[in-house]
């Protein structure tokens, strides 16, 4: 598996050893889980007949500066459909860069202007591919799957076993990647996804139908107990996009303690969630595993402003 990536200790919190796997040094774009995702997208998109992609996402999304990246490499025309006016912020700045072009309109028209877009541009004789928002779907899914192998690989070699597994779960399909993994080996592990911005029951209603989706396609057999999805949308701290004092505090925190980035959208907000949930629960003597998902451009963004 070449997207493997390395499982570090970064020490002790409250009487449990913190680990991460950094899912931020896969080898594109400045990785992260968009780049785990965005792999598996282009191997479909390569392989089929496409000339152009079309994706949707925020001005600081991580999906759309992978996908221009991929389209660049690949020679594809990308579009980009945001619901919001276009803001310059480093992953907008290097979309742009990168060739994408951005269509901005009214945040409850994002999936009319993709309709109608997809349309026009089969219209005028292209081959248009949609990624969703996030990268969403199976394929997404499909991501975090093999990520879960990875994280089981590691548990075999060291001996180790991952009470809790923490992540920052968004449009829903690392989450529930990781949820799949767990349930097609009959794992043990907690997977506690910290939202970004849904509350629930919204939340876990979304990644509960994604691991029934994927189930359904790759293991008819496999059933998911409602259980199993953990997602605790008590540090949305006034939602996407949005960070307290408490979320830029762990950022520099983290960064002077261990030399690690995380971004105040998603890692940052995800971190400190997880150390309020570890506060909360009286977890002790565990070994956790924070799943880093990078976002290193939007780590930037506010190191600009200090
Ligand atoms: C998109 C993103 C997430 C959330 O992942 P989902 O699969 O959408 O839930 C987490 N962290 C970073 C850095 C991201 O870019």
């Amino acid at each position: 598996m070449i997207y493997k990536t390395p499982i570090f200790y970064l020490g002790d919190f409250n009487n449990n050893k913190l680990f991460v796997k950094r899912d931020d040094l896969l080898p594109f774009s400045f990785g992260g889980n968009k780049a785990r995702k965005g792999k598996l997208f282009f191997d479909e998109i390569t392989k089929g007949d496409y000339d152009c992609v079309i994706t949707s996402g925020s001005f600081s999304s991580n999906l759309v500066r992978i996908v221009a990246n991929y389209c660049n490499k690949y020679g594809l025309a990308c579009y980009v459909v945001i619901g919001e006016a276009y803001k310059r912020s480093y992953n907008s700045v290097l979309a742009k860069e990168l060739g994408a072009e951005f269509i901005a309109c009214d945040e409850a028209k994002v999936k009319e202007t993709i309709d109608n877009l997809i349309i026009e541009k089969k219209k005028q004789g292209k081959k248009p591919y949609f990624i969703p928002v996030g990268g969403h779907g199976n394929i997404g899914t499909q991501a975090y799957v093999d990520a879960f192998s990875e994280i089981r690989e590691f548990e075999q070699e060291n001996g180790i076993f991952f009470d809790y597994i923490f992540l920052a779960s968004g449009t829903g399909s690392t989450h529930a990647g990781l949820v799949c993994g767990k349930i097609i080996n009959n794992a043990k592990n907690n997977i506690v996804g910290i939202s970004i911005g849904r509350i629930n029951p919204r939340g876990t209603d979304i990644i509960v139908g994604s691991v029934k989706e994927y189930l359904s396609e790759k293991h008819p057999n496999l059933t998911v107990n409602e259980d199993a999805v953990v997602f605790v949308d008590d540090y949305i701290a006034g939602g996407y996009n949005e960070a307290n004092e408490s979320i830029l505090n762990t950022i520099k925190d983290t960064f002077n303690k261990y030399g690690m980035y995380l971004d105040p959208t998603y890692t940052g907000k995800a971190f400190w969630g997880m150390k309020e949930f570890i506060k909360t629960k009286n977890l002790n003597e565990k070994n956790i595993l924070f799943i880093h998902t990078g976002g290193c451009p939007v780590f930037f963004d506010i190191v600009k402003g200090w």
